[in-house]
């Protein structure tokens, strides 16, 4: 699950980790009444307006500006506020901004240039371990760095039995180039940081720029976090931080549904059991000169409901012309899986799309059976070639029509 800028903040804020400070806004009003109440807090005058989207690349999208008075907070906000945020990240539709932090101005000059960097910690499942990474290359596309000069990135390898270890903080802080009051800030930075990972049972944090201030002081300028979703009934808090108006309306319906579906840009809807049996369809699909609209797994145990649920997400996509259904009867029986075909195909209505179903394994021949008998326009295949053929086939009559 993804969180929003400022709820990471006020994530790591909790494990003592100096932040950027700033007040949420939903309206220009309220912006400006966040930016009065930071002025007393903070004594800042100058202040940055930043949209609240799940998608990095905001700065460069035109959704974090630098605002010189309350009169900018209010002009900048009206533009922000309410606008379709494209970046790297969103694809070209862009986001909707509804919400916007206001924040203090951190890069004051003073005695020293403000200085920003990188850090990362992730989980690294190659090596089962949690990896911090750090550069000074910091505020920019950290992915371009990565790929163009990757010895500019640090990494660091935490034991799981160990944790995080005193004299790899002050390696990092070390390689940063970082000396003084600025190296003792950074590993403590580091350390809290990482507690605050541990803590709330993150699998990705990204603290892009971490900024050394002109007066030595480091703290967090944005903050992106990823919790693990499978730990977030013992993150009862944190749960409810989610944003379903930043989610994908269909990926809602099937986590609702309890179905793994992610939807993708192609035209053949798929209903597989397995994530590795939805991995191969794709694959098919591609072979047969379709693109899968999208991914779904309806899982192990799946039955008439699962299969009428899948369908209904499936034909939601305005975008789909054919549909691909593909189970392996293991646990799952294929004549339950025909009779969920079926009865969903009745329940629904109207289907415009040709459907091509095919079942192998436990039952498979009175599975195709009951589709035969029906009455419907689905085509049974057995065979995976065959299933292939038959997409081809549909699609080639689809994309000439
Ligand atoms: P992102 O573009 O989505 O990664 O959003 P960030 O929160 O990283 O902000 C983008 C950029 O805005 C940063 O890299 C900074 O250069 C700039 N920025 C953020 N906060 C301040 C600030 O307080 N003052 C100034 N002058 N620039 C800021
Ligand atoms: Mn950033």
């Amino acid at each position: 699950m993804n969180i929003h800028e400022y709820q990471a903040k006020e994530l790591i804020k909790k494990y003592k980790v100096r932040i950027q400070e700033g007040i949420v806004a939903e309206t220009p009003d309220e912006a400006v009444t966040a930016a009065k109440k930071l002025q007393e807090s903070t004594g800042t005058g100058w202040f940055v307006v930043k949209a609240q989207i799940h998608a990095g690349g905001r700065g460069k999208g035109g959704g974090v500006k630098l605002a010189k008075s309350l009169d900018e907070v209010r002009t900048i906000s009206e533009q922000i506020i309410g606008m379709q945020l494209i970046t790297h990240q969103t694809g070209p539709e862009g986001k909707l901004v509804n919400k916007v932090l206001i924040a203090e101005d951190v890069y004051y000059p003073g005695e020293h240039e403000p200085k920003e960097y990188y850090l990362g910690i992730l989980l690294d499942r190659d090596t089962s371990q949690n990896v911090i990474m750090a550069s000074t290359e910091g505020g920019m596309d950290i992915e371009e760095v990565a790929e163009k000069t990757p010895e500019k990135i640090i990494k660091e390898w935490i034991d799981p039995t160990l944790g995080l270890q005193g004299f790899q903080a002050r390696k990092i802080a070390f390689a940063l180039g970082l000396s003084g009051g600025a190296f003792k800030e950074m590993v403590k930075f580091i350390y809290s940081l990482y507690s605050a990972y541990e803590g709330s049972d993150a699998s990705l944090f990204e603290i892009n720029p971490v900024l050394k201030t002109s007066d030595e002081k480091i703290l967090a300028v944005d903050a992106k976090v990823n919790l693990d979703d499978n730990a977030l009934y013992r993150q009862k808090e944190l749960a409810e931080m989610r944003d379903i108006s930043e989610e994908e309306p269909l990926e809602v319906e099937a986590s609702n549904a309890g179905l793994n579906y992610v939807k993708l840009d192609g035209n053949v809807g798929c209903m597989v059991n397995g994530a590795g049996l939805a991995m191969a369809t794709m694959d098919i699909i591609k072979l047969s000169g379709g693109e899968p609209a999208n991914f779904l797994d309806v899982g192990g145990g799946a039955n008439a409901q699962t299969v009428e649920a899948g369908f209904r997400i499936i034909l939601k996509d305005p975008n789909v012309k054919a549909i691909l259904i593909n189970i392996f009867g293991g646990i799952v029986r294929c004549d339950r899986v025909a009779e969920g075909v079926v009865e969903a195909y009745k329940n629904i209505g109207e289907i415009n799309v040709p459907i091509i179903v095919r079942l192998q394994g436990t039952n498979a021949e009175e599975g195709a059976k009951i589709i035969e008998e029906s009455g419907l326009k689905v085509t049974s295949a057995i065979l995976l070639k065959d299933a292939a053929n038959k997409v081809k086939e549909v699609m080639a009559n689809t994309v000439g029509a």
